[in-house]
């Protein structure tokens, strides 16, 4: 086992982007990718906002075209999934299932997952009406009628953005105060597209092919009924991908990477990059942007202590 100058873990946006430059820097980057390679964008279809595509392209498709872009200037890849790590010590350290990996630099670009409801309508049904990314896929609601599950300040912005676009927006929650930020609250409840249920959940997805539904249940009154829309939005939170880094990286309340001067982490060494760190935008581009900052802070970092 050879000591590497880079290893990347995670292969979103962020983490080939890094790859790219680290690859491009002739650091010959390692990438574990992980068994679910190429990060959120492999579940979206169109991706219309990445620029430089302006008749958009599919989510796997810019992924590959990414990781064929890393591969060119040399990087690696390993799709297996990085199961524990030690930054206690020097050179820094990355087990996968089968391996061992050391390295002089780590950027950790590992992104989050977007919680789901759990249904099993609402996974037949995802790409086909279901969503978790308003900026990604509201466009495609002109002129319908969609719903948004949640309470908390993401929920309210997608419920916000989707307003552009839809007919009417329907808040699901399921108590009857709102978690968001007082001037999010403001916006909505007195936005005229949107309207609001309360003490409810959504209780099954309707619809064969497409979202035609929700059936709803009160959880006060348990009764349920069902309301006609073309989209659902679930937005009840983001997971980082932070458990193999417990009590090596320090990691805020939430369980994000806490991020210091440009992309470093409190481990000398370690920068991070993207959704695991950045809870607010969460976009491929700014995800890509961020990347290439670590990739450059590793860089100058690896030139530091050759
Ligand atoms: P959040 O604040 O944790 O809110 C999640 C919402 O989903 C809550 O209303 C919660 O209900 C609901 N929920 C959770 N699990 C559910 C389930 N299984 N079924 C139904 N509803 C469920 O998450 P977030 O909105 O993603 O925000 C995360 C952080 O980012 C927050 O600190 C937020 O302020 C911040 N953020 C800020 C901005 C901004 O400043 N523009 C934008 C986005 C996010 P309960 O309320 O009942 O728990």
């Amino acid at each position: 086992m050879s000591e590497r100058n880079v290893v990347i873990l995670g292969s979103g946006p962020a983490g080939l982007t890094a790859a790219i430059y680290a690859a491009r820097a002739d650091l010959r980057p390692l990438v574990i990718a992980g068994r679910q390679a190429g990060g959120q964008l492999m579940l979206t279809s169109e991706v219309e906002n990445f620029p430089g595509f302006p008749e958009g392209i599919m989510g796997p498709e810019l992924m590959d075209n990414m990781r064929r872009q890393a591969e060119r200037f040399g990087a690696e890849f390993i799709d297996e999934d990085a199961t524990e790590v030690d930054f206690k010590k020097a050179p820094l350290a990355v087990m996968t299932e089968g391996e061992k990996y050391e390295a002089r630099a780590i950027i950790v670009a590992t992104g989050a997952s977007a919680r789901w409801l759990g249904l099993p309508s609402e996974a037949r049904l995802m790409g086909r009406g279901v969503s978790a990314c308003a900026t990604c896929d509201g466009f495609f609601f002109r002129g319908k009628d969609v719903a948004v599950v949640g309470g908390g300040d993401t929920a309210l912005e997608e419920a916000l953005f989707l307003t552009k676009f839809a007919s009417s927006v329907t808040v699901i929650h399921r108590r009857h105060e709102l978690r968001a930020s007082k001037i999010m609250q403001d916006r909505a409840l007195n936005h005229p597209k949107m309207r609001f249920i309360w003490d409810s959940v959504v209780y099954d997805v309707l619809g064969k092919d497409h979202v035609e539904g929700v059936q709803v249940e009160n959880v006060k009154s348990h009764e349920r009924s069902d309301v006609a829309v073309q989209g659902l939005f679930v937005a009840i939170g983001y997971t980082p991908n932070t458990d193999i880094f417990r009590g090596q990286l320090e990691l805020d309340e939430k369980g994000y990477i806490r991020m210091y001067a440009g992309s470093r982490t409190n481990v000398e060494g370690v920068f991070v990059a993207g959704d695991v760190e950045d809870f607010h935008y969460r976009q491929a581009v700014t995800a890509a942007g961020a990347g290439c900052r670590a990739a450059m802070d590793a860089e100058v970092f690896l030139e530091g202590v050759a």
